[in-house]
């Protein structure tokens, strides 16, 4: 029954209004005198049952009322259900057989299909076979225990086009706690999952050739070591390199040079299983992962062998680029894994060093790394890092070697560079010098080394017997390029108060890569500016002309060591020793030879017209103490 709350009132009004009229005309006709008695029990017996009537009506009213407003509620809400089921959400209900019962318009926009065509079907008709069966085990499963079910999930739509959505599913339970139907509501997911495979593969992939990049390689060189350890099987990392890319890249062009490093992308995949990774670190190197090579390493090892080989011609068969036929060869590093002792880091570093050892061998060829070299690696990385804490404490001295004149007169020193290592002893500067000119730690240590020296200078100045020395200081490469360097000398020189022509500052020609004009007004700057000496040291061992060489304004040549050592027994370093005090002497430049062990050695470099000499055979690099002993002891003979 359908009645609105107008409706009701005008009820209500009514029935009270026949009501009263009724008990208006029962009192007119009781006030009647002439009435008989059963007229007047006739009219008490309406008037009761009125009154029944009236609280029966009442009774009646006030239910009917109350299920009226139930109704209207419960079509309210059925209203809004109605609204909020043709929601953006799609949504299918199914019995408790997943037999669909009803669907919504944006069921029907993202799937297709209309709802007659889906009513009475079982949802797998949208399957798009890309689940497997645990995947919807997993969700009867949750369903069926937690009633709810939550995920994503690739659809097909009556289109035959695969779209993601975002799924919720619920089970409709009765009072009796027994599910009666699931409620599916699922988003179209497709353009967020489309945008974020963008995103991942923008970080994670290469984008010239498609290949995983430097972190992809990472991330599944980790879990390749982690699966080694469990499997204990071994796998290796394969590092190429193209040899000589840079010339084609500059010769034919960018667009050539990328064309190339596709194709050796499509090479390096085609020829390696489909479970092996191919990563592009950047610019032409490459990495191949291989996994699960063997369980033994001989046999690990030849297969790795076989494949690096493999891989090695693919990538050195001629190039078709466009109308141009390219040669290029790769040089190819090879390190060996097994479980997972090596952190990821390292194994790169150590393929790496193994190509380079493959550069270095003449390139297009196959190195594997070496755990000896492996072993100098680690050691090396330790002693930089002792070095390191070297300058602070005090590990670090200067020894000095005596130079002498024609007449046997010392004339200055060499300051050498000593470490006495807490738990290594003495460690030789031939050991330890690369490796801090590798970590830069060569800038503090030349810092220091400078600042000793003029302190030492400024304590000799004092004495009339010391203060004509020149002290030599050696300077790195690195060092001199630093563009404060001139600076830096300048300051240490005034701070202590020396004469600047009393220290010397030994180079190698290695400065002169620098570039020639700036290493030349640097020199310039140097000795004239400032006003120190500069003696090219190790004369002879590198390969600049002696015509080259005269452009930059040394004061003093030092003839290198190995000549000195050899001049007496092959002809050809002893006319070397020769040419070079000659061409100083036509230079107008100094000259000393280092390394002197014998009066041989000194009468013959003497004959030659040498000035002046350090070696052993006057003192071997000594303690400051001891060589201001040997200053005295030379001064006693005199
Ligand atoms: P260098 O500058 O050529 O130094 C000469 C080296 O020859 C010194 O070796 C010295 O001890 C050695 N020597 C001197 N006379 C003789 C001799 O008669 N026979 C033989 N066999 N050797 C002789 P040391 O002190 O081991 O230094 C080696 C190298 O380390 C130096 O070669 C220099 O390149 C580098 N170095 C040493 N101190 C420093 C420094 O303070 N800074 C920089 N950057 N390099 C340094
Ligand atoms: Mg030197
Ligand atoms: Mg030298």
């Amino acid at each position: 029954m359908r009645m609105n709350k107008q409706n009701q009132y005008l009820w209500l009004v009514l029935t009270c209004c026949i009501f009263v009229g009724e008990l208006l005309i029962m009192l007119m006709l009781h006030n009647l005198p002439t009435l008989n008695p059963w007229v007047e029990s006739l009219l008490d017996a309406t008037l009761l049952s009125l009154f029944v009537a009236v609280l029966m009506y009442v009774f009646v009213f006030r239910n009917m009322k109350k299920s009226i407003e139930d109704i209207s509620k419960a079509e309210e809400e059925l209203r809004l259900v109605s609204v909020a089921f043709e929601m953006q959400e799609a949504i299918m209900i199914t019995d408790v057989n997943a037999n669909i019962l009803r669907v919504n318009k944006a069921f029907e926009k993202i799937t297709g299909y209309t709802e007659q065509e889906v009513i009475g079907k079982n949802p797998r008709i949208l399957s798009s076979g890309m689940h497997d069966r645990d995947f919807y085990r997993k969700m009867w499963n949750d369903l069926l225990h937690d009633g709810i079910w939550k995920g994503e999930m690739w659809d097909r739509g009556k289109n035959g086009e695969i779209y993601s959505k975002l799924a919720t599913i619920s089970a409709v339970k009765n009072d009796k706690n027994e599910t009666v139907q699931y409620v599916a509501a699922f988003t179209d997911n497709t353009a967020h999952k489309k945008a974020e495979n963008e995103i991942y593969r923008l970080a994670f992939y290469d984008a010239l050739t498609g290949l995983p990049n430097r972190r992809l390689l990472l991330d599944r060189l980790s879990v390749a070591l982690s699966s080694s350890a469990r499997s204990q099987l071994y796998g290796a990392l394969i590092f190429l390199d193209l040899d000589n890319f840079k010339t084609l890249n500059d010769t034919l062009g960018h667009y050539y040079g990328d064309m190339l490093l596709v194709e050796v992308a499509k090479r390096l995949k085609a020829s390696v299983r489909e479970m092996d990774t191919v990563a592009r670190l950047g610019g032409d190197e490459f990495v191949v992962l291989l996994e699960d090579l063997a369980a033994n390493q001989q046999e690990a090892t030849r297969k790795v062998a076989q494949i690096a080989e493999k891989l090695r011609i693919k990538i050195a068969t001629p190039y078709q680029l466009n109308e141009n036929i390219r040669h290029s060869s790769p040089s190819i590093g090879v390190c060996m894994f097994y479980g997972n002792q090596v952190s990821v880091d390292d194994l790169l570093k150590y393929a790496d060093m193994a190509m380079y050892q493959a550069k270095n061998a003449g390139r297009n060829r196959i190195r594997f790394f070496d755990p000896h070299m492996q072993q100098l690696v680690e050691t090396r990385a330790l002693m930089e890092a002792d070095l390191r804490s070297a300058i602070n404490g005090q590990q670090l001295s200067l020894y000095y070697q005596v130079q002498l004149d024609q007449t046997m007169q010392p004339i200055g020193a060499e300051a050498l560079l000593r470490w006495q290592h807490p738990t290594r002893g003495f460690v030789s500067p031939v050991d330890f010098i690369q490796i801090a000119e590798e970590s830069s730690l060569i800038l503090d240590i030349g810092d220091w080394v400078l600042e000793t020296a003029c302190q030492q200078l400024a304590r000799w100045s004092q004495f009339e017997k010391t203060r004509h020395l020149v002290l030599a200081i050696n300077i790195s490469a690195q060092q001199f390029m630093q563009t404060d360097f001139v600076e830096h000398v300048a300051t240490s020189v005034k701070a202590n108060q020396i004469n600047p022509a009393c220290l010397k500052l030994e180079l190698t020609e290695s400065v002169a890569l620098g570039g020639l004009d700036i290493v030349v007004t640097k020199m310039l700057a140097l000795k004239h500016g400032i006003g120190v000496t500069l003696s090219l040291d190790d004369f002879g061992t590198g390969y600049s002309s002696l015509s080259y060489l005269k452009k930059l304004p040394f004061n003093q040549i030092k003839i290198d060591r190995s000549f000195v050592r050899d001049m007496l027994t092959d002809a050809s370093d002893a006319m070397m020793v020769k040419n070079i005090i000659d061409m100083t002497h036509n230079f107008g430049m100094q000259v000393i030879a280092e390394g002197v062990e014998t009066e041989q050695q000194l009468a013959l470099l003497r004959e030659y017209g040498c000035m002046s000499y350090q070696g052993y055979l006057f003192s071997k690099p000594l303690p400051i103490n001891e060589f201001e002993l040997l200053l005295t002891s030379v001064a006693k003979t005199e």
